[in-house]
């Protein structure tokens, strides 16, 4: 049991004062789920420590980032030798060569790589490249689908959008999101109709490889493929999101476990190590494209940092068969739990994954879609959430978010999380809607 929170509530109280909600992205803010977020002040392997000493087995993994588990020593050597070397020199350096080596020899359809900062600027930079490639303007994304916070695909987004319920954003102006055309996930014939009533006009089709953000909810059986062939077939180009999947769901992410190859692919979260790097790549013809070599304009002061990229190299390079054997065990482990103690609890759910990634539904039917997403009974899980949390597990705090277990999970953890998920269980069989 966690034995308080007061400096958690202390600090929570300090922030409101001087960031907007108290946090630095919404979910942190613990706004659908209630109570008060924790200050995290440590982790070291699959554990995280809050300010007033409570330790968690930790399944958010920083939202995808730590498959090795946190604070792992390769990882945490490799930042502070190249920090020692200095900070950043806004010049070309070695290891951003051996990290685009490393991303382009894992994932066969990436012939060129530019790193950035975060998640978000690869899919801007990836739609902007599109659009610039194809002479065209409209993008296609799915609902429920959430490719960061950049303005033109903010509509119908999953992940923190979804949680507090927005349609989409004040701030994006209407001509931003005339050119984004939101389709319901897995419907390739949705897709089918809106080239025909949109000819010569879409630049790109964006999709997460598996959708993560609305929970796990894996592409149906030819969709990815179907998406390909429909954009080679009207001459536009497919995007894979691999920001949450590569280099989680397996050494080559969701494109090694598909093989269906995208043209432009992003990437974040594994591929930094927990630091502030992401990247997109994708086909060399589109990739000359950008500038300095073409007129696409994109730029970065910090982009390739030499500390992000050593902690990325480091993790990508201690992630070998074993770890990703371990992820997908560990993935499995924590879906028979959730599916063990929510018969016994007598709750309907169904468990789902995207390769290693989990979710649980709180619902009767398999959940294909963000509607199918939205008609689950959300409202039971606050309870579970917080009863997890009181017995020291540390769960994504919210509804539409996929689980992330570590490699550094074992048995001692899995007893931990089994008899925390019996308590949460039975919370969420005696919650009520509001
Ligand atoms: N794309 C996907 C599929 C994501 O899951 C996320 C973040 O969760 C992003 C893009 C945005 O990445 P970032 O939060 O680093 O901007």
């Amino acid at each position: 049991m966690t034995t308080g929170v007061d400096q958690s509530k202390a600090w929570f109280e300090r922030a409101k004062a001087v960031v907007p909600g108290g946090v630095n992205s919404p979910v942190r803010a613990f706004n659908s789920v209630g109570g008060t977020p924790r200050f995290m002040v440590r982790g070291e392997g699959p554990y995280l420590w809050d300010a007033d000493g409570n330790r968690y087995v930790d399944l958010v993994s920083s939202w995808g980032p730590m498959i090795l588990g946190h604070a792992h020593p390769d990882v945490v050597s490799a930042a502070r030798e190249a920090a020692l070397d200095g900070l950043s020199f806004g010049t070309p350096t070695r290891g951003e060569v051996e990290l685009a080596e490393e991303i382009i020899g894992r994932v066969e359809p990436v012939e060129q790589v530019r790193l950035v900062n975060s998640g978000t600027e690869a899919t801007m930079s990836a739609i902007r490249l599109a659009r610039g490639f194809t002479g065209r303007a409209k993008i296609i994304k799915f609902a429920g689908c959430y490719h960061g916070h950049v303005d033109a695909l903010l509509a119908e987004a999953g992940s923190g959008v979804a949680t507090l319920g927005l349609p989409t954003s004040p701030g994006v102006t209407g001509a931003q999101a005339a050119d984004t055309i939101v389709l319901p996930y897995n419907d390739l014939d949705a897709v089918r109709k809106s080239f025909v009533d949109n000819p010569d006009a879409i630049a790109a089709i964006i999709t997460e490889a598996a959708a993560g953000n609305m929970g796990a909810v894996a592409p149906a059986d030819g969709f990815n493929a179907g998406l390909k062939e429909i954009a080679r077939e009207h001459g536009a180009l497919l995007i894979m999101d691999e920001v949450m999947t590569g280099f989680r769901v397996s050494k080559a992410g969701w494109f090694g476990l598909e093989g269906v190859a995208g043209d432009l692919y992003t990437f974040g979260k594994v591929m930094s190590g927990g630091l502030p790097a992401a990247a997109f790549g994708g086909r060399a013809d589109v990739m000359a494209k950008l500038a300095p070599g073409g007129p696409v304009y994109q730029a970065g002061t910090l982009s390739g940092n030499p500390v992000a990229v050593a902690a990325g190299l480091a993790t990508l390079r201690a992630a070998d068969d074993a770890v990703y054997a371990a992820l997908d065990v560990n993935a499995k482990r924590l879906g028979d739990l959730f599916d063990r103690s929510l018969t016994e609890a007598g709750v309907t759910h169904t468990v789902q994954y995207a390769g290693n990634l989990v979710s649980v539904f709180f619902s009767e039917n398999p959940v294909t879609n963000y509607p199918g997403a939205q008609a689950s009974e959300t409202w039971r899980f606050p309870a579970f959430f917080h009863a997890l949390l009181d017995n020291g597990v540390y769960a994504p705090p919210s509804a539409y978010e996929a689980w992330f277990v570590n490699a550094a999970m074992g048995d001692a953890e899995f007893e931990i999380i089994e008899s925390a998920l019996r308590v949460a269980a039975r919370a969420a069989a005696e919650a009520v809607q509001a």
